[in-house]
């Protein structure tokens, strides 16, 4: 994995030096995480420090559409920047590779990021505000299709991030409700990829790692109670980043199973975050999967490594998700429309069809 990975208290400040990737830099961020985290402060004054120039912006929304990112690309490239820092949780992080490949070549079109057209990316630094998505460690960006209400991904090699600095201190000011649910997204991140046909030793490895700090901190989040002030969460960031951050790792090697295109549906149109969307599956997603041999032993290792049941783990992650909704049929079928064609599906032990897409969406939801 070609990223290099600084942890630590004060990676930003402490590690200067790195940031003298190029003469200006584009700060790609959302409304708000990267001031309120801290993280831009602490980017502004190291650049201050080398005489790096730098642009912000700050225009990503959650879920960002690939026409915001194609404006990205041109402000940087318009404003002579040669290198890209992502600050904020998974959507500018998603976002600050697109835009590194926007800016890189005006030949590129919005949606040539999804063709082999992609060829040129300028050097990118990630800085994680959330403790979920994994995005800091590898070249993946979700983006959301303009006029589609579609998710689709674009993972290419030259995506991956150069740097990523991860503090703990800049998920401080993060509330409970998106605290929760980026770590239910990662937790679902390292048991995808813990099933999945693609995992290896070394993946494994870091899903049972990431798996087990995310599961007992939720638990110990939930026992705080639902109005758990940010002061009360500050223990459990470090455990929660390092986490998400072996869960991103491990679907570096292996991609996600099918809790994420079933849970898109719900964050496009619903507006529920991405990782209480995906942990609203797991039950489905365990039931479907210890049918087959492979899926029994792979799912009673992982909850062995939890010192659980596969029973108390599920229910525990659709518990934290915390998702109710009631769906039509005619809804339903828009739903699987929508992403029956994702790769995810493949995925897994079992190989979940349309018709158990639709069974899955109909005892959740009706
Ligand atoms: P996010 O969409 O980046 O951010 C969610 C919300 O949290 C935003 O309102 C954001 O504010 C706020 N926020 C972020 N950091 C904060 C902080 N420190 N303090 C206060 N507020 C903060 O959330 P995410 O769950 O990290 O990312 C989800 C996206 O990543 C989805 O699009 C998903 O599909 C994608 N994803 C990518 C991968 C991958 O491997 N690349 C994997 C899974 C998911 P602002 O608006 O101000 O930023
Ligand atoms: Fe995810």
């Amino acid at each position: 994995m070609p990223v290099e990975l600084i942890s630590g208290d004060e990676a930003v400040r402490s590690n200067a030096a790195k940031f003298a990737l190029g003469k200006k830099a584009v700060i790609v961020t959302g409304r708000s995480s990267a001031k309120k985290s801290g993280a831009l402060d602490d980017v502004t004054a190291v650049l201050a420090e080398l005489g790096v120039e730098w642009v912000v912006y700050d225009r990503i929304m959650e879920n960002p559409l690939v026409s915001v990112c194609y404006e990205g690309g041109c402000f940087a490239r318009e404003n002579g920047a040669d290198f890209v820092i992502g600050i904020g949780g998974g959507s500018p992080l998603d976002a600050a590779k697109v835009i590194a490949a926007y800016a890189a070549d005006p030949e590129l079109d919005a949606m040539d990021i999804y063709s082999a057209k992609l060829t040129k990316v300028l050097p990118i630094i990630a800085i994680p505000t959330t403790s979920g998505t994994g995005s800091e460690a590898n070249p993946v960006s979700v983006m959301t299709i303009d006029g589609k209400n579609v998710k689709k991904s674009v993972k290419s090699p030259l995506s991956f991030p150069k740097y990523a600095f991860l503090d703990p201190k800049y998920t401080a000011s993060l509330n409970n409700k998106y605290t929760v649910s980026t770590a239910l997204d990662a937790f679902c991140h390292c048991a995808e990829s813990y099933l999945s046909p693609k995992s290896s030793e070394v993946s494994r490895m870091f899903a049972l790692h990431g798996a087990k700090k995310l599961y007992d901190t939720l638990a110990k989040i939930e026992a705080l109670g639902e109005n758990a002030s940010l002061e009360a969460l500050k223990p459990f960031r470090y455990d929660l980043m390092t986490g998400a951050c072996a869960g991103g790792v491990a679907i570096n090697t292996t991609g996600t199973g099918f809790n994420h295109p079933l849970g898109y549906n719900l964050t496009l149109y619903h507006g529920v975050p991405h990782g209480s969307a995906c942990g609203a599956f797991m039950g489905e997603y365990f039931a479907y999967n210890l049918k087959t041999a492979e899926g029994e032993k792979l799912i009673g290792e992982l909850c062995a490594w939890l010192g659980q049941t596969p029973e108390k783990v599920a229910a525990d992650i659709v518990k934290w998700s915390n998702v109710s909704y009631r769906f039509d049929d005619k809804t339903i079928e828009q739903y699987i429309e929508n992403v029956k064609g994702a790769g995810n599906y493949k995925n897994s032990p079992y190989v979940i069809n349309v018709d158990e897409m639709r069974a899955i969406y109909k005892k959740l939801f009706q």
